[in-house]
């Protein structure tokens, strides 16, 4: 069994980023915009701006409380695209409930949209074209590639089918020439489409949620789930089970959450190359 480190792998792509931003001369800009006190979006945050420190990219987070609206998030964003110091635009996500979030994700200027969420952005990358490429999505294919999982041909199943993750790796895996299976909440029988993957990509968010029994002999283990359960993290797979049938697998942490971050900078880089 090979385990997939999302370190050693980001180690790899942070090289390449160096190298990209060795060629830019301009200063890059991340703004990140939180509303309410949410835990975890913290904690995510915390790691986005320490990943760009790292790399010299400048970092600020503009916070709104819970009772902020549509008009003022909206506003903010259109300033922030007309910002020329301003290179990415990130809404932590989740936002309350009564704001209209496809709306305000959709004020980002699909240049300044780091995370791939804008209709704009969706529809390049369902149609083959250059697009910003949702970070998580994006860390998973990379993984894939460096651990040089082989995709043309492949069985892979998807499960969960969110914005974020699911729904983005169904056209980078087609572009692959993956056979691609999307289960989800309402699939009968999750075991028997797993039983026929060769690579199964699990982002539900319940703990152990595939089993030893659920995987084919050699599957390669894509561990996307954070379980976060008496302040210790779990994946969505039973990792100490699985681990002795899977031929690669991802551990939780240090898989794809790592890639995650790594992504972000990648996605800075093109939109600033989009803008220029
Ligand atoms: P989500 O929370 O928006 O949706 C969950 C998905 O799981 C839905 O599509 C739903 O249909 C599916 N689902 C629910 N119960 C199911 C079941 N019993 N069988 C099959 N499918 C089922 O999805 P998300 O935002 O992609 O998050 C999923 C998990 O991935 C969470 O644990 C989240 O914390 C984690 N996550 C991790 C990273 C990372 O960088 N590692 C990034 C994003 C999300």
């Amino acid at each position: 069994m090979i385990l997939m480190s999302g370190k050693d792998c980001s180690n790899y792509i942070k090289e390449e980023i160096k190298k990209e931003l060795n060629n830019i001369n301009n200063k890059l800009k991340l703004v990140v915009i939180r509303v309410g006190e949410d835990a975890a979006s913290k904690v995510y945050i915390n790691s986005k701006k320490k990943a760009c420190e790292s790399f010299n990219i400048d970092f600020e987070e503009i916070v709104y409380p819970d009772n902020i609206t549509d008009d003022i998030l909206i506003n903010k964003i259109n300033e922030l695209n007309n910002d020329t110091k301003v290179t990415g635009i990130l809404l932590q996500l989740p936002i309350p409930n009564h704001l209209n979030k496809d709306k305000i994700i959709n004020t980002i200027d699909y240049k300044k949209d780091v995370d791939g969420l804008t209709t704009i952005n969706i529809g390049k990358l369902n149609n083959n074209e250059k697009s910003i490429i949702p970070c998580t999505a994006l860390g998973i294919i990379n993984m894939l590639k460096y651990y040089e999982v082989n995709l043309e041909g492949s069985n892979v199943v998807i499960v969960g089918r969110s914005n974020l993750v699911g729904k983005p790796l169904i056209p980078l895996l087609l572009k692959n020439n993956a056979t691609v299976t999307v289960c989800h909440s309402k699939t009968k029988d999750l075991k028997s489409h797993l039983l026929n993957a060769d690579i199964i990509i699990c982002a539900v968010g319940k703990k152990h949620l595939i089993t030893k029994d659920m995987v084919n002999s050699g599957a390669v283990i894509i561990d996307v789930g954070i379980n976060r359960i008496d302040g210790k993290l779990y994946g969505d797979v039973d990792f100490d089970n699985v681990k002795d049938i899977a031929s690669k697998i991802t551990p939780v942490p240090g898989g794809v959450g790592v890639m995650t971050v790594t992504s972000l900078i990648s996605n800075i880089i093109e939109c600033y190359k989009l803008q220029m």
